[in-house]
């Protein structure tokens, strides 16, 4: 296959620093025709012909992430799923596998989206996934986010449960490659945002438990991104003052103009 493991693009991530952010736009369960995943692709295509260095990727449906990818191979946009079997082939009707994803050049995997756990996936799914997509290359973005916001901040206990439980079966190399995406669940799709100082105070929240997991080596690798109704409007506040690593980005993703907004607005 034509697998991107080895492209520039591919290497020039991996060696991206975290000050360079990342922005993830997730179609969910979007476009209905393949025609229009396709013109989607394109118009984000054309918006991130060349940078400096990649920071833009999309998450089409697996459906239609082979036609996306032959869309997007000639610009530095990068390709991640929505989701992955925790299993590498074989007898597991109605799975794709991680390998099955970098072979058309995935290079990211979203796993244990709000949406996804609504729908059954568990904490321990969720470790198996992340094992299953480190595995295989590629890099696992973890969601995790609180259902509401106390006034006692019990949240934050939710938070840091979150991030223990796939946390504990990674080892410490393992964990500095994964990207966890801050997501409250509050705040998406329902056009409320976080305030920028919320996101800044959950920033600091997250890089303290990871530090109490290790040592501030791990804070200082796992890149953090938010979502949860980022907007053009809200992008450049939301990511100077909330001081996050990137962007998760679920409807404004599927307005290419709205989505290269937000992609120029973090630079
Ligand atoms: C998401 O689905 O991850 C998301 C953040 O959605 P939205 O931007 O629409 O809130």
């Amino acid at each position: 296959g034509a697998g991107r493991l080895s492209s520039p693009t591919m290497l020039q991530f991996l060696h991206m620093k975290k000050t360079i952010p990342l922005i993830v736009g997730n179609w969910k369960c979007n476009p209905m025709k393949i025609a229009d995943a396709q013109a989607l692709a394109a118009a984000v295509a054309k918006g991130h012909k060349k940078s400096a260095t990649p920071y833009v990727a999309i998450a089409p449906t697996a459906l239609h992430t082979s036609v996306v990818a032959n869309k997007i191979a000639k610009s530095t946009v990068m390709l991640a799923a929505q989701n992955v079997s925790p299993y590498t082939v074989g007898a597991h009707t109605g799975e794709q596998s991680v390998n099955q994803f970098k072979d058309i050049g995935a290079e990211f995997v979203i796993i244990g989206h709000s949406e996804r756990r609504a729908d059954g996936v568990t904490d321990a799914d969720v470790l198996a996934k992340v094992q299953a997509v480190l595995a295989g290359k590629l890099t696992p973005i973890v969601c995790i986010g609180e259902e509401k916001r106390d006034r006692n901040g019990n949240f934050f206990k939710d938070i840091e449960k979150q991030i223990r439980s796939f946390a504990k079966g990674l080892s410490l190399t393992q964990m500095k490659k994964v990207v966890i995406a801050y997501e409250p669940i509050w705040a998406i799709g329902t056009g409320k945002t976080a305030t920028a100082d919320d996101v800044k105070e959950m920033q600091i929240f997250i890089q303290k438990v990871l530090t109490k997991l290790h040592d501030r080596s791990i804070a200082q690798s796992v890149r953090l991104l938010y979502g949860g109704s980022v907007k053009p409007h809200n992008a450049a506040e939301l990511h100077q003052v909330g001081d996050m690593n990137g962007f998760l980005v679920g409807g404004a993703s599927l307005k290419p103009a709205d989505f290269i907004a937000i992609t120029k607005a973090v630079l």
